[in-house]
């Protein structure tokens, strides 16, 4: 075996969503960034359908929101069993709603971003070792008969649910199986349902269908009497038999390019930090895929993380930065767990209490107002909501909507003139919001965007306010000091001398 030697600033293992995302947010940000996938090939395997709302603005906090949910239909509720919808347009967002499309479009822009950005993706490479030390870490791949050792400051494992960084690590990944033997088919349709996603429960099972949006159709579909090992043979009368007792017909599936069946596991890594290296996506946490969350937490773990590795990537983030990846990541990562799981046990309910609880929330459906709409923020990912400190200003650690911005300084769509602050944050830098004199913000402009409240008599008058990368609040205050301005500056942002 001949060796060779590579080296990055950050490697990253995997390109599944998390990965690609990622790559594509540190590329664009000048750190030098190699992508090793075990696959030659690109996945034709979809497995999320629904993109969230939350993971909307993030699209857009990319300029990628658009051609995202041109590949898709965009969903105003979502069916989760009977009559029980979560209804989404109400929604405080742009996107007050759920897109179903398939993962491979959501990939497929994820890479062709990272790619033009300068991002080196190694498809055929598989990663087997890894050791780190106060420098960096030194990774193994196998790159066919060649053995490749690629050196990087950093290293993510976004490498899935079975992820080999995890296991070369150490870290366990504790947790159970929720559901087996579940079905999966690629099929055709001889009646076009009605609805764009076709969900439906009953005694003994569910079934569920969604559309590729090129003639084919997803069906999920699952019976308890049937519970056989992944390795079982699968057939299409089988899926057709619990298809049409779970939906009331089969819409007369036919073709199945493609059927296999899965078993759904709940766990979650203790530590998403070990070192030099983090864990991102279905490689710290999995969950069955009820309430379609996987892939937009996935996405959501590599917004929080890359900022912050661009920071230490280029020398200026402030002590302890990267800790708050663990920090303000694994409380989402255990929500979601707890909420999908949830959801699993109360769809495939057996026991009396827990189908009369399944019965009244369907019978009420119209009547849980309040409910419904904290589920709504939930599903959605817009109540996420990041620590922050006792005496914290309300506005630190949460989500900022997409505030109308004027007199956008230095970067942005329209330099100087009008803007939204999710456009704003395609520079991949914090934004400085505020109706005074933002110069206390100029030793740090490689790092920071400024810009004015559209209304100056709104909301934020007084109100001074220092936007993350990611979209969240880092810090706010009513009528600050210049020196509490340049504090927090300083504390967000390190030292204007450093990077
Ligand atoms: C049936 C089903 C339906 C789902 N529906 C939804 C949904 O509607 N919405 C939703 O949000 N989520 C859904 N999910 C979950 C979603 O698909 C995953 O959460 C998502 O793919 C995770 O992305 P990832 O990038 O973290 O990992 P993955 O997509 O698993 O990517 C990991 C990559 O790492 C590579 N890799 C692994 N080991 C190595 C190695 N040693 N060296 C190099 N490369 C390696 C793999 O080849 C792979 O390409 C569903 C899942 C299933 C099973």
């Amino acid at each position: 075996m001949t060796e060779k030697q590579q080296s990055s600033d950050v490697l990253i293992v995997g390109a599944g969503p998390t990965g690609l995302l990622l790559a594509g947010d540190l590329a664009t940000a000048g750190v030098r960034v190699t992508v090793l996938e075990k696959r030659a090939g690109e996945s034709d395997l979809t497995r999320a359908f629904t993109v969230h709302a939350r993971t909307l603005e993030q699209f857009d906090a990319r300029g990628l929101a658009d051609e995202l949910i041109a590949t898709g239909s965009p969903l105003s509720s979502l069916r989760l069993f009977g009559r029980l919808r979560i209804e989404l347009g109400g929604l405080p967002t742009r996107f007050p709603f759920v897109l179903i499309t398939p993962q491979s479009h959501t990939e497929r822009l994820l890479q062709e971003r990272a790619l033009k950005a300068g991002a080196t993706i190694l498809r055929g490479t598989e990663v087997t070792g890894l050791r780190q030390d106060a420098e960096g870490v030194r990774v193994e791949a196998g790159e066919g008969a060649a053995a490749v050792v690629h050196r990087a400051r950093y290293v993510v494992g976004a490498d899935g649910v079975h992820s080999t960084v995890r296991d070369l690590l150490g870290i366990p990944f504790p947790g159970e199986s929720v559901v087996d033997s579940v079905l999966l088919a690629d099929v055709r349709l001889e009646r076009t349902p009605d609805e764009v996603l076709t969900v439906g429960a009953n005694e003994n099972g569910f079934a569920f269908l969604a559309p590729f949006g090129d003639g084919w159709y997803r069906v999920i579909a699952w019976d308890r009497s049937r519970r056989l090992s992944d390795s079982a043979p699968t057939s299409l009368s089988e899926i057709s038999d619990i298809t049409r007792r779970a939906l009331g017909e089969d819409y007369g599936l036919h073709d199945a390019r493609w059927m296999s069946r899965f078993h759904s596991d709940e766990r979650q890594a203790p530590n998403y930090r070990s070192g030099r290296v983090f864990l991102a996506g279905d490689a710290a946490h999995c969950h069955s895929p009820a309430g379609g969350q996987g892939m937009n937490t996935g996405l959501q773990d590599a917004a929080n993380l890359s900022w912050k590795l661009v920071a230490a990537v280029h020398g200026w983030a402030p002590d302890a930065l990267l800790d708050t990846y663990q920090t303000e990541r694994h409380p989402v990562g255990r929500a979601v767990l707890r909420a999908s799981g949830a959801l699993v046990r109360l769809a495939l309910a057996r026991s009396a209490p827990t189908r009369a609880l399944r019965s009244a929330l369907t019978a009420f459906a119209d009547s849980l107002g309040p409910v419904a709409a904290q589920g709504a923020r939930t599903v959605s990912g817009l109540g996420i909501r990041y620590p922050a400190a006792k005496d914290a200003h309300p506005l630190a650690g949460r989500r900022i909507p997409d505030l109308r911005l004027t007199g956008l300084h230095p970067a942005g769509e329209q330099p100087g003139g009008p803007g939204r602050l999710y456009e704003a944050l395609r520079a991949g830098r914090f934004v400085l919001v505020s109706n005074d004199e933002l110069s206390a913000a100029d030793p740090w402009a490689d790092r920071v965007v400024t810009a004015a409240p559209a209304d100056p008599h709104g909301k934020l008058r007084d109100t001074v306010l220092l936007v993350r990368p990611d979209g969240y609040a880092a810090w706010a205050a009513v009528d600050p000091s210049r020196g509490e301005l340049r504090a927090a500056l300083a504390q967000w942002l390190g030292s204007p001398s450093d990077g």
